[in-house]
């Protein structure tokens, strides 16, 4: 209820930038000298989207992917996690400053909508889901409010109820091996809404960052297990090498 009340709060207000609090002449709260000022992503590794930064790679794809390629198709991000960007996404998590997550979302929406030009889009928006208790504290989903912004922009159906977190587990970033953070996943998803899940044949997962893949890849190969189907991953922000 509070944070529905905020949220019309914040719509009602004339729109300031998310990055300098100046008056935002553009419909996403991103002013243009901010807008070009943020950090843009490079060549980015078509399936895990890691920065390439010039390294060599084979069909745009990094060293370790082709080793091992991750359980889903590709991985594609707004911007790079780094400032001012990591400090905006913190804001709109542990602040619930909604005005961010929406204008850091519009332009995930422009990029979906790029990305997908001449293709088919997935049909469906999965959200990284919360645990029940971690949804209780901090009173919203923060990739479910992405997920809002690319259901209304890029015309793709959104589920909230399809994944589940049934474990509460410790933050990822506590975490110090690829080991542990699959350890600290183990059981934690759950795929609680099989029929939604019915007939679709391609699959978009939302997170707001994805640092070390740990949740986006035991989603997938978990959905995978249910159902064949293209994994793509859409994030507000990846982290660099
Ligand atoms: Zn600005
Ligand atoms: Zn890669």
């Amino acid at each position: 209820m509070f944070y529905q009340f905020l949220r019309a709060i914040r719509c009602a207000l004339p729109t300031s930038c998310i990055v300098c609090g100046q008056v935002a002449e553009t419909d996403h709260s991103i002013c243009n000298d901010c807008g070009s000022e943020l950090p843009k992503l490079s060549d980015c590794c078509q399936r895990c989207g890691i920065e390439l930064n010039g390294r060599l790679s084979h069909d745009r794809c990094c060293a370790s992917c082709q080793l091992s390629p991750p359980s889903f198709d590709s991985c594609t991000a707004a911007f790079p996690y780094v400032s001012p960007i990591n400090k905006l996404i913190a804001d709109f998590k542990f602040s619930a400053r909604f005005d961010i997550g929406y204008s850091l979302s519009r332009t995930l929406a422009s990029a979906f909508n790029a990305y997908y030009t001449g293709m088919d889009k997935p049909e469906l928006l999965l959200p990284v889901p919360l645990h029940e208790s971690r949804l209780r504290s901090r009173g919203f989903n923060q990739a479910n409010e992405i997920g809002k912004v690319l259901a209304k922009y890029c015309a793709v159906p959104l589920s909230h109820s399809t994944l589940s977190k049934v474990r509460n587990t410790e933050p990822q970033s506590s975490m110090n091996s690829v080991a542990a953070r699959a350890k600290n996943l183990r059981k934690a998803f759950t795929v609680s809404g099989m029929a939604e899940l019915s007939g679709v044949t391609h699959i978009a997962l939302i997170d707001d960052v994805v640092t070390s893949m740990a949740t986006t890849q035991t989603i997938s190969r978990m959905l995978r297990e249910q159902q064949d189907c293209r994994i793509d991953v859409w994030c507000l922000a990846r982290t660099r090498l």
